[in-house]
């Protein structure tokens, strides 16, 4: 299901608001429904429920939003007709039996406008699920049921259309006639057993796409306003989305695919799914995102259903999931990562706020049911067990979930035991921190090769919580290394503690750093950039707030950009720092200092497009001039509040020109008990092997920007080749290297920094 943003004013009829109280008395079995929807409203209802007892009970009662005439038990009709009290003498325990009603109902709406019956001037639809009624599921706007999100029956839908009109509706089409009347009766059946909230019943003067998508009967019903060409073209994706849905969760169940358009939003009724008009008007991105997200559905939600409301998230995260399984499908995994990225991004910065706190995504309140956690941070943990697992166990374990438990319910802990179950895998510490608890993990990966023999790497590990105190245990971490020839491989580090220490073995190349997640396979509080940036023009994109501008034709490099929401460690103690952006920036790159390349960092003190980005940390009663840009070349050395200008007042960017690698952060600090680092007195873009590339036998000399350093030679293997300390200004390299790459380190109390030389 998808809202629209616009809800349109609330069309609240006189009605019956009948709730049975009694939720596991009985089992509704099979529905038969007689709809009269010729004359609008009111219209009428002849339904034959069938039943039977899960326990002994003298009545049961059923819901209805609606005005009974008569009902009958077992043919037998009862004196004075009343939904909510009817006698069940003598009828045992799992005996099946029958009620008839008729009744009428008046197209019932809750008050926000979305779920109900709606009678538009164009067309008859029902949505079957409800944000501002409890319980959520509306299935009894249009018939007596037994109204949740467990009781699951089969259904024969008898529609009687206006005339002139056509119906569409849930099941497989029986029969279509036109009578004497020249009215449209229309018969459909569902055969798999399926909550009311999925039944959709609809009318109009429709216009019909047939066609077949993956071997299944495929039909798009759409009205006169509609463009046939653009209808044909917002499905088109489902000949590559269907069979990638099947290889991923296993065979569609429903035997035939059905869209119809509404003007209130998408819902994912069984073989009939309600779609916005705006997703089948147009190619926008958002759209082809609603038609997946709403098939996705026929296995997330209608196949395998939550148990109840407060494991939404099963049902919505999963079908956003399922958008973004569609997107990999349609345009490759590179382009479904960076749109994952942008909607992590989102979910990091407003998620809690929409919502109104970090929530966990098991046990959901009532009121945020259909809220961003739900669907947003939902989907990203769905995405997020997908990389805890890998690929092929996960999609393997789901194909045995969705068949093994097929047409049944499921809570948070039988899915956590069951997918521990099919994939092998321990999965309880993941659910008690991505589903049972608040919050987000920032992971922090940074190298220490100091003593490392060669092919052997020491990863230093910590995580922090963001919004929570919990720990991630058995976190396991994709870590990519970047070695000097800008080779890469990548490898999976555990971490089951607040930090570690974790040794690399048996490396294929000297790596000269480690990127997290450049695959997007966790949703961790970071965003990941990998910028190519070239010698003129701008470059990065918004998810990691930081925008390269590049104005030297020697400037071309590449740079991996984390992003992290998390607290930068080490600026609490800097006097002069009042307080800290929750945020910090990790660069890499092979280039040292990049004189040709400026740095932009995104700060918001309000508005904006990411106007809640810096929201409680960064006010308007800090004014521009307070914030300060700290550096540091690693996480081992102290951070420097560093020269830069800006850009906007109330947001924009932190500019700092001649990029180098390292640490940067953001904070509001009094300038007067800090010193700012001069570019022109400590910068190491001032020290240059000259020069470089050089060939064997030739001297190098390094040009050192003011002060002392020690400067020290590896090769590729991590053997030691030249050491000597106390450099200062240029210092004449006379190592004899043969041809290959070299690590140069230099580094004092303040700096720490490494490049490569190539001898020809
Ligand atoms: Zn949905």
């Amino acid at each position: 299901m998808k809202k629209l943003f616009a809800l349109l004013a609330a069309t609240l009829l006189w009605a019956t608001m009948a709730k049975a109280q009694t939720a596991d008395s009985v089992d509704v079995l099979d529905y038969d429904l007689a709809i009269d929807l010729s004359n609008g409203r009111p219209f009428t209802g002849d339904a034959t429920l069938t039943l039977q007892l899960l326990r002994p009970c003298s009545e049961i009662g059923l819901d209805l939003i609606g005005m009974v005439d008569s009902i009958w038990v077992d043919g037998q009709k009862l004196s004075s007709p009343d939904v909510l009290h009817i006698a069940t003498d003598g009828i045992g325990v799992g005996q099946p039996f029958t009620v008839r009603l008729c009744y009428r109902g008046y197209g019932y709406v809750e008050a926000s406008g979305w779920g109900g019956l709606h009678f538009d001037s164009r067309m008859t639809y029902n949505l079957g699920v409800g944000f501002g009624i409890d319980p959520h599921v509306v299935g009894r706007a249009v018939f007596p049921c037994r109204d949740n999100f467990t009781d699951k029956a089969t259904y024969t839908l008898r529609l009687t259309a206006k005339e002139s009109w056509s119906s569409e509706c849930s099941g497989v089409l029986q029969s279509r006639v036109i009578g004497s009347d020249g009215l449209e009766r229309s018969v459909w059946r569902i055969d798999q057993p399926v909550c009311t909230y999925l039944v959709g019943i609809s009318q109009s003067a429709y216009s019909r796409l047939y066609d077949t998508v993956a071997g299944y009967p495929f039909t798009a019903a759409y009205t006169s306003t509609q463009n046939p060409a653009m209808v044909e073209q917002v499905f088109a994706q489902l000949d590559s989305v269907v069979p990638m849905f099947e290889r991923c969760f296993g065979p569609y169940r429903w035997h035939r695919i059905g869209y119809i358009p509404t003007e209130r939003g998408s819902m994912e009724h069984v073989n009939n799914i309600a779609l916005a008009y705006q997703a089948m008007g147009s190619m926008s991105e958002a759209g082809q995102s609603t038609i997946a997200h709403e098939l996705g559905h026929a296995w997330f939600g209608n196949l395998l259903t939550c148990a109840d409301e407060g494991d939404m998230w099963i049902n919505e995260g999963g079908a956003s999931f399922c958008s973004e399984v569609a997107h990999e499908a349609n345009h490759g995994r590179a382009s479904s990562n960076r749109v994952y990225q942008r909607d992590l991004e989102k979910v990091i910065r407003t998620t809690h706020i929409t919502d109104g706190s970090y929530l966990p995504l098991h046990g959901m309140p009532h009121s945020r049911t259909y809220g961003s956690t739900t669907y947003d941070k939902g989907a990203m943990v769905w995405h997020s067990l997908r990389g805890y697992v890998g690929d092929s166990i996960f999609y393997a374990a789901l194909h045995t979930l969705f068949d093994r438990c097929a047409f049944s319910n499921i809570d948070a802990y039988a899915l956590r035991d069951s997918l521990s179950l099919y994939t092998g895998i321990d999965l309880g510490p993941f659910f008690d921190f991505h589903v049972f608890g608040a919050g987000f993990v920032d992971y922090r990966a940074a190298l220490e090769r100091e003593g490392c023999a060669p092919g052997t790497m020491v990863v230093r590990l910590r995580q922090q919580g963001v919004a929570t105190d919990n720990l991630a245990r058995a976190s396991r971490i994709p870590l990519t290394l970047v070695g000097w020839e800008g080779q890469t491989c990548k490898t999976i580090v555990d971490l089951d503690s607040s930090e570690a220490v974790v040794t690399l073995t048996g490396l294929p190349f000297d790596p000269a750093f480690c990127v997290l997640d450049i695959d997007c396979e966790i949703s961790d509080a970071a965003t990941v950039d990998i910028i190519a940036a070239g010698t003129t023009g701008d470059y990065g994109n918004d998810y990691c707030h930081l925008r390269l501008h590049a104005d030297n034709p020697e400037s071309a490099a590449t740079y991996y950009v984390e992003h992290h929401w998390g607290h930068p460690d080490g600026v609490d103690t800097m006097a002069g720092v009042s307080r800290t952006l929750e945020r910090y920036w990790v660069v890499n790159s092979l280039q040292w200092g990049n004189p040709g390349m400026q740095a932009r960092f995104r700060y918001v003190r309000t508005g904006g497009n990411y106007a809640d980005l810096d929201r409680g940390h960064l006010t308007l009663t800090s004014t521009v001039d307070s914030l300060g840009l700290l550096w540091r070349p690693d996480h081992r050395s102290p951070w420097h509040l560093v020269s830069r200008t800006h850009t906007g007042r109330n947001e924009g960017f932190m500019v700092y020109n001649n990029l180098r690698v390292g640490e940067y952060a953001i904070a509001v600090v009094d300038s007067n008990l800090l010193d700012i680092e001069q570019p022109q007195s400590a910068s190491p873009m001032e020290a240059r092997l000259c020069p470089n590339p050089t060939v064997a036998g030739e001297p190098v000399d390094l040009l050192l920007p003011d002060g002392e350093y020690t400067v020290t030679i590896h090769d590729t293997a991590g053997r030691r080749l030249w050491h000597r300390t106390g450099c200062r200004g240029t210092c004449r390299i006379d190592a004899d290297l043969t041809a290959g790459t070299y690590l140069v380190h230099i580094e004092n109390n303040f700096i720490s920094l490494q490049s490569k030389l190539i001898v020809l």
